[in-house]
């Protein structure tokens, strides 16, 4: 969720955010007493853990976002009765999409890694539950050696404060692109986040080995202007931590083409996304997806004129 969309968003907007009450007028709304309001923290969930070569990795559970299936976000420029079919055919609700929101921890030897530190308070989001889940795997936020930031919207960096506006991992490296961090830094909306966590910030030139034989960035161009996914190696094994190249499961994959309001270069965002999936699909990529349902783990393979989302099952 980019800042411009919040700020674009008028109140009613934040409200269908918040509540996840449709305007659509193609499904009957649901009763509002039934919907949980974004305020309350996602509650405890269980954990996936999983490997990667021999490194131990978890799915940190940090919340969801709802958006409106409204023609403003998904599919802009199409009409929703044409998203609304897209969510039909996968069985999917129409009238709103739900994304996750889950941080990845990566454990070797020396080091504990995250990728991403979830919404924090954010209005827009049903989260904050990161710090629950790191407690659920045994890990202290002092622990954390090195966090790996996607890119600077508020869902992916609104973890790194805590409460009372300290850095939340008080001892971890912040590893984001050149371009991230001066995009950052010259964003007003986020002056406090920057001037805090500037003493801890580790700059990379887009698509360099950030911790070499771990952790390589790979640059997506067009979310935001240093967006980066990362690899994850041990050995021969690899998993490919993709941020925001792709928000929904389903949407984003099987039409990698329709425009999102939250890619900020949208005709390079697109291009980017049906690049990474293609070469995905090519190479069986073991995936990670942030946003995807949880814990987000899979493969993408060609479909028509697209890719389909296969979820890891153990
Ligand atoms: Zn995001």
């Amino acid at each position: 969720m980019p800042i411009h969309t919040l700020r674009n968003l008028g109140l009613a907007g934040l409200l269908v955010l918040a509540t996840g009450v449709s305007a659509d007028p193609l499904q009957a709304q649901p009763a509002r007493s039934a919907v949980a309001p974004a305020v309350l923290a996602a509650p405890a969930h269980d954990i996936t853990r999983f490997k990667i070569g021999a490194l131990e990795a978890a799915a940190l559970f940090d919340g969801t976002i709802t958006v409106a299936n409204d023609g403003k976000t998904f599919g802009v420029g199409r009409s929703p009765a044409e998203v609304a079919a897209v969510l039909k055919t996968n069985g999917l609700r129409q009238d709103q999409l739900e994304l996750g929101i889950q941080p990845l921890l990566v454990r070797s030897a020396s080091r504990i890694l995250l990728f991403d530190t979830g919404a924090g308070d954010a209005s827009f989001a049903r989260g904050d539950a990161l710090q629950a889940s790191l407690r659920a795997v045994g890990v202290n936020p002092a622990q954390v050696t090195d966090i790996f930031i996607s890119h600077a919207h508020p869902d992916h960096v609104g973890g790194l404060l805590g409460p009372r506006g300290g850095l939340a991992f008080p001892n971890a490296a912040i590893h984001l692109s050149a371009p991230e961090w001066a995009a950052m830094r010259d964003n007003k909306d986020q002056s406090v986040l920057a001037a805090a966590i500037a003493p801890k910030v580790v700059t990379f030139v887009p698509g360099a080995v950030v911790l070499p034989g771990l952790v390589t960035a790979v640059p997506v161009n067009g979310h935001t202007p240093g967006h980066s996914a990362y690899e994850v190696a041990s050995g021969r094994d690899r998993l490919l931590y993709i941020g925001d190249s792709a928000h929904h499961s389903v949407v984003s994959v099987q039409k990698p083409d329709w425009t999102v309001e939250f890619d900020g270069d949208a005709a390079t965002a697109q291009a980017s996304r049906r690049a990474l999936l293609r070469r995905a699909a090519d190479e069986n990529l073991r995936l990670y997806a942030v946003h995807f349902p949880y814990p987000g783990l899979g493969r993408v393979k060609a479909q028509g004129d697209g890719f389909v989302w296969i979820p890891e099952t153990r």
